[in-house]
């Protein structure tokens, strides 16, 4: 057997299609544009082409994009200084902080200083709390990505197993809660998990946030069982090439899964997109419009 591989690339460019429609909508309607701010802080490779690849994103759906690239040294005062210009800013409905901060920055007070209706990230704690609550917040784009595929390849989740690999903040977590609120009964499994193995082979639905590069063999899987992987792992091949690899291993689980996300052109493609989305949610929302129905949960 071999599995369906889930297209993120294809299935985020329908969504950047719907967006772009919103944001005419908006524009035409209510002469209001969705902006969004990204804040960067010193000059992590990884970090300027996602920031780039934001920004460009952003600008082709007809949004407004404000890059900040601040020095390595800003200070915490800065940052929060600018946090507070952003809050303000009409034109701005979206801020994301890139992440990670250099080390001598507080990322917690930093993410909790963005004023939660512009956090499109979903990483402020009230955010964090209205999601496991179940009410209206802002999704983290990277979980959301990975719901959106999982309900349009399955349709309903409900009564399905999961288990999510990785407990973190940004992506374990909320994507157990995600998949509690489309009624699957979920395991979150960490590093800590006695038996990972077993756990993995009761699941219909595998989502692996790990960062350990194929981790997971096809022989772990249940027959069937749908594997999204979200880690990026790049590895190198010896000559000074390197490649990205997921959390679980393509080769072997592509023959027991009967659905996949590749790596890359799986998860990556859907977290600018939810993005993107959750800008126009979020502008949708200061003048209490109707939201776009099938971009938000
Ligand atoms: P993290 O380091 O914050 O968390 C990793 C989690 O994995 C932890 O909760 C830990 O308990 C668990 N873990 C570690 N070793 C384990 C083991 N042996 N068995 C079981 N669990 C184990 O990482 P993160 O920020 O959640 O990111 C995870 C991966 O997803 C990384 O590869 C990251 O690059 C990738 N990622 C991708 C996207 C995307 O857009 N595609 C977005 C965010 C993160």
């Amino acid at each position: 057997m071999s599995a369906d591989i889930i297209d993120g690339k294809v299935f985020a460019a329908q969504i950047r299609e719907k967006v772009t429609q919103e944001v005419r909508n908006l524009k035409s309607k209510y002469n209001l544009v969705p902006g969004l701010a990204v804040v960067l802080v010193g000059e992590d490779p990884a970090s300027q082409v996602y920031v780039r690849s934001k920004g460009k994103q952003t600008v082709e759906v007809g949004m407004k994009s404000f890059e900040h690239k601040l020095n390595v040294e800003t200070s915490q005062s800065t940052l929060m200084s600018l946090i507070d210009k952003l809050n303000k800013d009409k034109k701005v409905h979206g801020i994301l902080v890139q992440l990670p901060l250099p080390n001598h920055l507080d990322e917690k007070q930093v993410i909790d200083r963005i004023s939660p209706e512009k956090d499109v990230d979903g990483f402020h704690v009230v955010n964090v709390g209205r999601l496991s609550s179940g009410q209206k917040s802002m999704v983290p784009c990277t979980p959301l990505g990975c719901l959106l595929m999982l309900r349009k390849y399955h349709g309903s989740l409900s009564g399905k197993n999961a288990v999510v690999i990785g407990r973190s903040n940004i992506v374990g977590k909320p994507m157990a809660n995600l998949l509690l609120q489309d009624s699957c009964t979920v395991t979150i499994a960490h590093s800590k998990t006695r038996d990972l193995e077993k756990t993995v082979k009761q699941a219909d639905i595998v989502v692996a946030a790990v960062g350990r590069p194929e981790m997971v063999p096809g022989s772990w899987l249940k027959d069937g069982a749908t594997v999204i992987d979200v880690g990026i792992n790049r590895v190198d091949e010896g000559d000074k090439k390197s490649k990205l690899v997921g959390d679980v291993d393509f080769d072997s689980c592509q023959e027991v899964a009967g659905a996949i996300t590749p790596v890359p052109g799986g998860v990556g493609p859907m977290t600018i997109a939810c993005l993107l989305a959750n800008t126009v949610v979020a502008c949708c929302r200061t003048i209490d419009c109707p939201e776009p129905t099938d971009l938000v949960l």
